[in-house]
């Protein structure tokens, strides 16, 4: 059967009041779940272990959401080794075989989505419409996914000779670790498994134990759509306990990761450390963090760009690797820019995602006491435009929070803090803007705010990111429509949501018969 054209799932209107009705029935319904023990997923074996992780609602540090079994070195062995006995019979399927299996469980992701949004409400803090994105990424990425593998049956990029019947195949690396993050529970990880078993790959998956959750209903997905047995093998666990063992293994020849830059080079120096008996320099994808942020030129309209601004900084409280945390502008328009900045932010909600306020709370403890520090820093280095407030009595909740006149140099303009705090900075031309913004060591996502063709032009060459946009938000990527990621330390460069990524989950290999 043909393949229907790629098309980015849509948006669903939650606040409208049937679909408001059904999504508060389900988030009332998956309460009566909490208590529940997601097992490992190793082969055919559902292990249910003794030590367990609690998974917590952000917004009510109070309430466990679920206990996801813990994985040990053993069990990683032994899901290594099933991995391995897998992928003998799944490499063997075409890309159309296996991208059928992406299409399937798109279908159930559709059904589910209530369901899946009332997880990410109670397990991720997210409000309606930042969890409604994050499954429609998902989908996207299995639709693109399977449909761009299905071109990789063969690479008909190969110059014709006569007397030659010459092909290019795509290979499957082998066994493979993913390591998805916590901020798009959802979607990065669909996204990064799909990547890599579409193209024939078998593989680990390690959830974040912060939504280890939603990673086990992920699973369950897997299990409706009957996907064989030891391609997807879940193992989530203590990074300190499995996290190493897993990467530094012998017998695993690729790592996709996304996550902090700390956590990234770290797997990075593991994983190219080789072991006794490895046969295999192990790749690895990895997508790290930013310092995202806005340039905004005096010809810009100031009302688009206080808009973009605060969406970029604020929405699920600025924990998205691509959150504009800085804004950097211009001086004949900084003080009018920076009111309608201010009085936007001060009319967002926070509040429980349960009533989909503009704003939840951040993720966990830790994250709560290192942005807290860095508030602190600010008002150090800076001038506190608003917010500034915490409040921890509950769940881990930070205000919106501001900081103006930063200096180019000082901690808030440079460091990922991933959280809801805006540093902004004034210039006095569009290239010392640009210069500012490329004073840190990533290179994520970009926003330009002008209406000057020149000045697009000049940012086109030396804005450093993978991602760029003219007078729009830096955040929110299509799938297919900005293939997604960046370079210098916010990782390899792997494009997701194209062939280009799908790539990086193969080797190729030429047969050339000599007629
Ligand atoms: N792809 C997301 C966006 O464009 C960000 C992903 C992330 O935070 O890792 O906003």
């Amino acid at each position: 059967m043909a393949v229907a054209e790629f098309k980015n799932e849509q948006t669903v209107e939650w606040t409208q009041p049937e679909n408001e009705k059904l999504l508060r029935e389900k988030i009332y319904e998956i309460q009566s779940q909490f208590s529940e023990h997601y097992p490992l997923i190793i082969g055919e074996d559902r292990i249910y272990s003794e030590k367990k992780i609690p998974s917590y609602n952000p917004s009510n540090h109070e309430q466990v959401v679920g206990y996801t079994s813990q994985a040990t070195q053993q069990d990683i062995e032994k899901a290594i080794g099933v991995a391995w006995n897998t992928f003998e019979s799944w490499r063997s399927k075409t890309f159309r075989e296996r991208a059928n299996y992406l299409f399937k469980a798109a279908e159930v992701f559709r059904k589910r989505k209530a369901e899946l949004i009332a997880w990410h409400v109670m397990e991720a803090g997210k409000n309606w419409t930042e969890s409604d994105g994050d499954i429609n990424e998902a989908i996207d990425f299995l639709e693109i996914y399977g449909r761009k593998a299905m071109q990789m049956e063969r690479d008909g990029d190969l110059i014709r000779q006569p007397g030659i019947d010459n092909n290019l195949e795509y290979l499957p690396l082998g066994v493979g670790v993913i390591i998805p993050p916590w901020n798009f529970p959802f979607a990065i990880l669909t996204g990064m498994t799909a990547a890599a078993i579409v193209t024939g790959n078998t593989v680990l998956v390690k959830p974040s134990s912060l939504t280890s959750v939603i990673g086990s209903k992920f699973m369950e997905i897997l299990d409706e759509i009957n996907l064989p047995d030891g391609v997807v093998n879940f193992v989530p666990g203590s990074s300190r306990e499995i996290g190493d063992f897993m990467v530094g293994h012998r017998d695993v020849n690729f790592i996709s990761f996304t996550g902090s830059k700390e956590a990234g080079v770290h797997i990075d120096e593991t994983a190219h450390k080789k072991v006794q008996e490895q046969r295999w320099i192990k790749r690895v994808i990895s997508e790290m963090g930013g310092k995202d942020g806005i340039v905004v030129d005096e010809s810009a309209d100031l009302e688009a760009a206080a808009e973009a601004i605060v969406v970029s900084a604020f929405r699920f409280q600025g924990q998205k690797c691509s959150a504009g945390s800085r804004a950097i502008i211009h001086e004949n328009i900084y003080e009018p820019l920076i009111d309608k900045i201010v009085s936007r932010t001060k009319q967002l909600t926070q509040g429980s995602p349960v009533d989909n306020n503009d704003m939840g709370p951040v993720i966990d403890r830790s994250s709560f006491t290192n942005i807290s520090q860095y508030i602190e820093s600010g008002k150090k280095e800076s001038v506190l435009a608003c917010g500034g407030g915490t409040d921890d009595s509950y769940g881990y909740f930070i205000e919106p929070t501001i900081f103006i006149d930063a200096p180019a140099d000082s901690l808030i303009m440079k460091e990922e803090i991933f959280d809801p705090v805006l540093a902004i900075s004034k210039v006095s031309s569009v290239k010392e803007g640009i210069e500012v913004f490329n004073n840190t060591e990533y290179g994520l996502t970009g926003s330009l705010f002008t209406q000057n063709r020149d000045h697009m032009e000049y940012a086109r060459r030396h804005m450093v990111c993978g991602n760029l946009f003219f007078n729009g938000k830096c955040t929110g990527a299509v799938v297919g429509v900005q293939p997604f990621g960046g370079y210098y330390m916010s990782g390899t460069g792997a494009k997701t949501g194209s062939l280009d990524y799908l790539k990086h989950f193969v080797q190729s290999k030429t047969i050339s018969e000599i007629l």
